[in-house]
């Protein structure tokens, strides 16, 4: 049977991802190589295509059997159009053409979403989301971001934006965001902000500043659930406060949304077990309208591997009508 590949591709500020994805989610062949957005966008594109091509040869198919591409990718994009516009994490992408350029190379249907959107459609699709009717993605890194599937499709809105729960509003007078609000959900429970408040809150002689070689702009997120893990106190008060923070979120989130799972991945969410019973607590206390024994709350099962397969996936969906 023909056309039954697709080849996802996940790009991110620090590498670029392809692979080989079977109508059934299996992954045949998965290359990677660095993204140095800073060569840019043609030498990109040209990477990209030749990391493809490279991808579709390890799998050892026939390139008659390739249905598409799919492509997820950090934002901000103009997903109408296809376009890249993002010289905040790909510095010299600004407004790039990617959908055009790939489909011209390859003369297949591409499709181009948000990196949050097909890490949902991955989970969703073969993931700790898989089988569920309502699912809602959580990615808590540099920033927090989400996807929604709703009766077994990305919930897309208007201008294809939905799902930007990151930018939710957790403390009114809470720190000024990018985003132009305050007090958004990533500006207090995102990695930048548990860095932050531990740069600001280490004491002198503590190990959570030796963890950090005495220097506080050393300390990231990674180090300060490190050294909660340890015994450092000022540290697992942080974490603390931010399973309270991402509970805080979590819960408004389950009001609204009432999904059958809410799936956690993200760089923040490896420290799953320090997090989650202060996270939970807090979910439980704050979601009394929704059935919450109902609701499963679990880490991300694909890893590194959501993106692509979801980008895969999102193809599919695509060809089909249903994206
Ligand atoms: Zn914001």
């Amino acid at each position: 049977m023909a056309q039954q590949y697709a080849i996802g591709v996940d790009i991110g500020g620090t590498n670029i991802v392809a692979a080989v994805v079977a109508e059934d989610g299996r992954v045949l062949s998965r290359l990677s190589t660095p993204t140095e957005a800073e060569r840019g966008p043609e030498n990109g594109i040209r990477r990209i295509c030749e990391l493809v091509e490279r991808a579709e040869s390890d799998a050892e198919i026939p390139s008659g059997d390739v249905a598409g591409i799919g492509i997820g990718c950090t934002g901000p994009l103009d997903l109408e159009r296809g376009r890249v516009i993002n010289p905040y994490t790909l510095p010299t992408w600004d407004d790039v053409p990617l959908v055009e350029a790939v489909s011209n190379r390859f003369g297949l249907p591409v499709v181009l979403l948000n990196d949050c959107d097909v890490a949902a459609l991955g989970e969703h699709w073969v993931g700790a989301g898989k089988g569920t009717r309502n699912m809602l993605y959580i990615t808590v890194g540099t920033g927090i971001g989400g996807g929604i599937i709703a009766n077994g499709h990305l919930y897309r809105g208007v201008g294809l934006t939905a799902g930007e729960i990151g930018h939710h509003v957790i403390d009114i007078n809470g720190p000024k965001c990018y985003c132009g609000a305050r007090g958004c959900w990533e500006m207090l429970a995102a990695a930048p902000a548990i860095a932050r408040a531990a740069a600001e809150a280490a004491q002198e002689g503590s190990l959570l500043l030796a963890m950090a070689g005495g220097n506080r702009e050393k300390i990231t997120a990674k180090l300060v659930a490190d050294a909660a893990g340890r015994g450092d106190p000022v540290a697992g008060e942080i974490m603390r406060r931010t399973a309270f923070y991402l509970g805080t979120g979590v819960a408004n989130l389950l009001n609204i949304l009432a999904p059958d799972v809410v799936v956690m991945g993200g760089g923040v969410m490896q420290s799953w077990s320090l997090l989650a019973p202060g996270m939970m607590e807090t979910i439980r206390a704050r979601s009394g309208m929704v059935p919450f024994e109902h609701i499963r709350i679990v880490p991300a099962a694909l890893k590194l591997n959501a993106g692509v397969i979801g980008a895969a996936r999102a193809l599919f969906d695509h060809l089909r009508g249903e994206l």
